[in-house]
This record gives structure tokens, sequence and C-alpha cells, in this order.
């Protein structure tokens, strides 16, 4: 047979380029006849295992295999002498009985007559194949894994590969104000997670810093909807690490063998499409890939470029949406919504821009431009008697955890001369991540006399303990609430426990998104204090909401 093999190609030219390629490679690569023994061995082969090119030529590659790799091998050989090509992972023992773990591909050499001549294959060592800190595989063990999958993947009935690229929200703010250390100990607490709700045959690895690929095998659509479902499930708990309680959640992307790839790169490069669209819609998510979103990405990127020239333009003007005092039936407050007006674009909505302008920190600029806006036409109106006791300004995440943010603030109510009471700084649940930190920032931005209200209320942690430890004045109830609240008794239930919760803890609540007078009346008559929405008006431009405000009464 190696006489055979020789004569076969040795008259052909290509054949010195061939095994130039051959002997060169900085992957171990070798040639087995049909018996198994090596017929071909080059140097990065005799690095790998140990054996001289001389002793490989006199052996078959049984000696290499580890005594319980023996039979899959065996059989794997087996599949390769029938024409098929393999990629599989195994443990060798080299000539000096070191076990070392390679990732093998091989492929039969096929006659004419469809005969199979011999088999050529390469060999890598996947030494360092899991990451230090979680003991996941790391991205290279884990994308062969996922080829292996693709290879052996046969389509049992509507049965697919999943792969989910999960990535932790704000875990930038974790590193960042609790230190690294506290960072790297919720990754581990948060891969110990994700593995508690996978199955045995899937597999979880590390990307690299806060991301996670998890490979499911054989399953469905609805069943990666119910995986997802559950590991988002597992971050309600809070991570209790060295003192701190935090919270984060999970945004996931998901992408599908075969409809979506047909290679392991490919699969994982479309999951994280499909995660930066979860961010996208709000965090905390999963979104399963599809072809839009590749065109989505080139938008997002425009309209980063065009937010920057936007803030060299000043093309940001602020509306105002009344809110209503429904024991007294007057407006109380205003609520101050950014709007950009772009030539080209037109009245780009905040949803748009907001995210992208926090994800690149232009929200630090945008967002004191905001504020000093806000307090100018705050004191403006008061100055010229009209009524109004609090203008609510939102304020992001990250210009929540800014370290300047409480001496900004108060830096704009001292030139512009505001009260501080006549100031709400609106936060979310979700930027309580930190219960600690939180509650510090919180307390200094009360200690500036103005008000504190959260935003969105109920659509973040299910924990209401913080409640406790805050400062806080208002909670406004999600529109996602009211809007059936006149339909849906769950609904109904979940905001008059909040209201019934709140008057307890003392505080006010706001219902954000009343649009109708049967939504109203059921708010009466659980004595919600304040209310706004389109019911009583949409949020208006400058001179418009000035029409509205009543004379002040002192
Ligand atoms: P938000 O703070 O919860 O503001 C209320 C949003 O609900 C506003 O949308 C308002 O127009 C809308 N809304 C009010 N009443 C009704 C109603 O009856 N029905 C319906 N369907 N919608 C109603 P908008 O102005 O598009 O703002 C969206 C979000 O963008 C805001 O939600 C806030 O999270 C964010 N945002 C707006 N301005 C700023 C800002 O200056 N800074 C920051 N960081 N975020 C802002
Ligand atoms: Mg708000
Ligand atoms: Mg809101």
């Amino acid at each position: 047979m190696v006489l055979q093999v020789k004569t076969t190609f040795e008259v052909n030219p290509l054949f010195k380029i061939y095994k130039s390629l051959f002997d060169y490679h900085h992957d171990a690569c070798f040639a087995l006849n049909l018996e198994g023994n090596f017929i071909m061995f080059n140097d990065a082969a005799v690095k790998l295992t140990g054996y001289s090119k001389e002793e490989a030529l006199q052996m078959s590659f049984m000696p290499l295999v580890e005594n319980h790799a023996i039979d899959g091998v065996f059989q794997l050989f087996e599949r390769i002498v029938q024409g098929n090509h393999e990629s599989f992972s195994t443990t060798i023992q080299t000539k000096q009985g070191k076990d070392v773990t390679i990732f093998c591909s091989t492929i039969p050499i096929v006659m004419d007559d469809n005969r199979v001549l011999a088999i050529v294959g390469t060999a890598r060592n996947t030494l360092s194949s899991h990451d230090d800190l979680t003991g996941m595989p790391n991205r290279q063990q884990f994308e062969e894994k996922v080829t292996i999958a693709i290879n052996l993947y046969k389509k049992p009935q509507g049965k697919l590969l999943g792969m989910m690229y999960l990535d932790l929200d704000r875990f930038r703010l974790i590193n960042e104000h609790l230190g690294y250390h506290i960072g790297d100990k919720l990754l581990t607490r948060v891969s110990q997670r994700i593995n508690s709700c996978i199955r045995n045959n899937d597999v979880a690895a590390r990307q690299g810093s806060d991301e996670f690929l998890i490979l499911l095998n054989n399953v469905s659509r609805q069943e990666i909807s119910l995986i997802a479902k559950r590991i988002s499930n597992t971050f309600v708990k809070p991570f209790m690490i060295e003192g701190h309680e935090i919270f984060i959640t999970p945004s996931i992307g998901i992408s599908l063998y075969p409809p979506d790839a047909d290679n392991a790169d490919d699969l994982i490069r479309k999951a994280d499409i499909a995660m930066d669209q979860a961010k996208k819609e709000g965090r905390n998510n999963a979104q399963f890939y599809h072809l839009k979103l590749e065109k989505k990405i080139s938008d997002r990127l425009e309209i980063e470029n065009e937010l920057r020239k936007a803030i060299e333009k000043n093309e940001f003007i602020l509306h105002y949406q009344p809110i209503i005092d429904l024991g007294k039936n007057e407006i109380t407050g205003v609520e101050a919504l950014i709007r950009w007006e772009n030539p080209f674009r037109g009245k780009v909505p905040p949803d748009k821009f907001i995210p992208i302008a926090e994800e690149t920190g232009m929200i630090i600029p945008i967002g004191e431009m905001v504020l000093k806006k806000a307090c100018m036409q705050m004191k403006q109106w008061q100055d010229s008697g009209l009524f109004l006791s609090t203008i609510s300004v939102n304020i992001s995440i990250r210009q929540f955890y800014q370290p300047n943010l409480v001496p900004m603030i108060s830096q704009i109510i001292n030139e512009t001369a505001i009260d501080p009471k006549s100031l709400t700084i609106e936060i979310t649940e979700s930027m309580t991540m930190d219960v600690e930190k939180a509650s510090k920032i919180l307390h200094d931005l009360k200690g500036l006399g103005v008000n504190i209200s959260i935003d969105d209320f109920g659509t973040g942690y299910s924990s209401l303990s913080y409640l406790k430890k805050f400062p806080i004045d208002y909670l406004k109830i999600d529109r996602s609430f009211i809007n059936d609240i006149a339909k849906n008794k769950d609904d109904e239930n979940i905001a008059t426990t909040i209201l019934l919760m709140a008057q307890n803890l003392g505080l006010s609540v706001i219902a954000e998104g009343v649009e109708t007078n049967d939504q109203l009346g059921i708010l009466r008559e659980n004595r919600c204090d304040e209310a706004q929405g389109f019911l009583f008006s949409k949020p208006l431009a400058e001179d418009e909401m000035k029409q509205l405000l009543s004379p002040s009464r002192q």
C-alpha cells in the first residue's frame, strides 16, 4: 500500500506542492492506510505525539488512543473507511505517557471507482480548551463541539440544533463600581446558574467577558423558547456576593441549525445579531435570528452617526406631558420628554435613539442638556406666575452611575436658581441592580432636596424589599398595567395591589398611560394620587403647555 501511494503521486509535479503544504502545516497532519497504519506523518505530528517520524511510520494509530476512547475511535475509523468525513475530539496518549486532548478532522481519499485509498487527517492540541474562571469550555473548544454536532446532525423530525448567545445586561457597571473581583465571582455564579438550566447533552461555554454560548441538541423552536425562559427565570433571584445584593439580567439571541447557518462560526454570529436585537428590545429578553435583523444593524450605525452630529447641531427639544392630581383635578406637574428633530429622518422617537445614546455614552451630554433645559423652563414658568409644583426628568442608567451625577445636578439647580423641591428625578427599577450603591446615590440625590420617582414600576424585579431602603417619593405604575386595567382582572389586581402597597409605604402613585375614562374610574376608586396619559393630554411643545397652566394661587 505504501508503495502504491508513492507511485500514484510522486510522478505528478503537484505532489511537491501538496507535500510541502503537508510537511510544513502547523497542525499535526497524517495519512493512514486502511489498516490504520501511518503512511505519512509531519513534523507537527511528531511534536504532538512524541513519536519520531520513523517510529510512527512503523505503527498504527491505536497505541495513541486512550483506553476509554478505543471503542469510539474504532467506530469512527470504520465510518471514515466507508467514505465519511469525520471531525471529533478525543484524548490521546503521547509516547511519554501524557494525555493530550485533540480535535481531529479526517477525510477519506476516494478514487474514481469509489474505492477508498487512504485517509488523511489533521489534529490540533486543545490544551487550553477551558475558561479558567468558570471551568466552562472556551470559544474554540465550543466551536469544535458545534462542528461535531453539525456533522452528526441527521434530521430527526422537526428537531434542530439551537444556539444561544447570552450577554449580561450592564455587566460593565458591576466591574466599574464593585471591582473586577466581584465581577469575576458574579460570572462564576452565572455560569453555574446557566449550567443548572440545560440538559446533559447540551453545552454551555464562556465566549469572553460577560458573554456565554449555549448549544442545545435536538430541540424544537418551542423548547428553545422554554429553555431561554428558564434561564431568564434563574436570574430573578439576586446574587449575593461579598455582602452585595446584585440584580442582573440576561439578553439572549437564538439561531438555529439548519435554517439560519451551515457552519459553527456563522451560527454563533447570527445568534450574536439576535442578541443585539434583544438588547434593543429593552434587554432581559430573548430573540430569534431573522434576516431583517441584518438590515437593522446598518440602520443602527446610521442613527449612531447622525446622533453624534445632532448633539453638535442641537437638534433636541423637550416636550412636556401634564401630570394630573386626581384629588384636585388640576395639573400638578409635567414630565419632560426629549424629542429629536432630524432634517432627514423627521421626528425620531426616544425609544429609537435613547438606547443607542446610552450604549455609546452620548447620553451623558444629552442627559445633561435635558436637565438644564427642563430646569430653565420650570423656572421661567414659575417666574411668570404659572402654577406647577414639579417637573420630572428621566435619567438613564449610565447617567445614574456617573460619579459626578449629584454634583452635576446640584450645579444645574444652582445655575438655574430652581427650587430643588420643584425637580423630580425619574429612575427605573432596573437601575437599582446594585442595591447598596443605588441606595447611596439616591440618598445623596435626596440630600439636594429633589424628589425621586420610580418610573415604569412593575416591569423590573419581583423583589420589593428595596422600596424600604430607598428614599422614594413617587411610584409610576407602568403603562402596560394600566392599558388593560378595565378589561383584564389580573392587570387590575396588579395595579390595585401596587396602589395598596404604595399607600402602606407612604408613597404617592402616578398612573402612566391613562387613555380612557374606564381606566380613570378604577384608578380613582383605588385612591390613585396622580395620573398621566393621552386622556388628559399628549406631550406638548413648550408654548402649548404654557396655555394649559393656570396662574399660581399665591
Ligand atoms: P417614560 O418615561 O415612561 O415616558 C412616558 C412615555 O409614555 C412617553 O413616551 C409618553 O409619550 C408615553 N405616553 C404617555 N401617555 C401615554 C398614553 O396615554 N398612551 C400611550 N400609548 N403612551 C403614552 P416617549 O416620549 O416616546 O418616551 C419614551 C421613553 O423614552 C420614556 O418613557 C423614557 O423612558 C425615555 N425618555 C424620554 N425622554 C428622555 C430623556 O430626556 N432622557 C432619558 N434618559 N430617557 C428619556
Ligand atoms: Mg418617565
Ligand atoms: Mg414610564
